[in-house]
């Protein structure tokens, strides 16, 4: 599924999502053509990109929405992480796979900052030298649903990274909490409005702004950016 952009216009105090900018107001019946909308639609961000053009992320491939709502931490979304080619180091049963396809739709948490020079040129190395560590060799260790799977990979590899930084190590707790839960919600509810649009047309709900005095109020999407 490659869903159709989202966007958002306002009109009697509603926030009204659609796909296209209607004839007329799905509310109040009043017709758009030839008018001026009190406020231009804007485009909703989609919280998906090309994993394959994200280098030096941490990714989640899942796209199906059930998986996204249901995230814990714990469930079988599949995770990886990017060197600077934008090839996508992930563990599975038979070891670490990477894979240059495959990971078009992802969550993406980048891990590194633009000016972080040395970091970046030597990430690649980084990434190639721990996954040929015998924890993710299967004739070693078995991968283990619970305690050693993809995310375990993933962030102990982030951890190792945090080191070379002199920097702490996250739980994974932490970790999931602070970067990749709040991600996961945008995505889950940008689905939910595609499904919504896709069933209905529009979906309609009070504007948040209506009542704040300080014009338009930050929303979530751009909140987490
Ligand atoms: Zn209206």
């Amino acid at each position: 599924m490659d869903p159709k952009s989202v966007i958002r216009l306002s009109h009697c105090d509603k926030d009204i999502y659609c796909f296209f900018v209607p004839d007329q107001c799905p509310e109040c019946g009043v017709s758009f053509s030839g008018k001026r909308l009190e406020e231009a639609p804007v485009s909703v961000p989609s919280p998906f990109s090309n994993g394959h053009k994200e280098p030096c992320a941490f990714l989640v491939a899942s796209t199906e929405d059930s998986v996204l709502r249901d995230f814990d931490g714990s469930s079988d979304l599949h995770t990886g992480i990017t060197n600077t080619s934008g090839i996508v180091y992930n563990y599975t049963r038979s070891g670490v796979q990477r894979e240059a396809q495959g990971w078009e739709r992802c969550v993406c948490v980048p891990l590194v900052q633009p000016d972080m020079f040395s970091l970046m040129s030597q990430w690649d190395q980084y990434l190639e030298k721990f996954s040929c560590a015998h924890s993710w060799d299967p004739s070693c260790h078995s991968f283990n649903e619970e305690s050693h799977n993809c995310y375990s990979y993933s962030l102990t590899f982030i951890n190792c990274v945090l080191a070379t930084q002199s920097k702490p190590a996250l739980s994974k707790d932490e970790f999931t909490r602070s970067f990749v839960l709040p991600r996961i919600k945008r995505a889950s509810k940008y689905l939910m409005l595609c499904r919504e649009i896709s069933q209905n047309h529009f979906y309609i709900v009070d504007s948040p702004r209506r009542n704040s005095g300080e014009g338009p109020s930050e929303d979530e999407d751009s909140k987490n950016k």
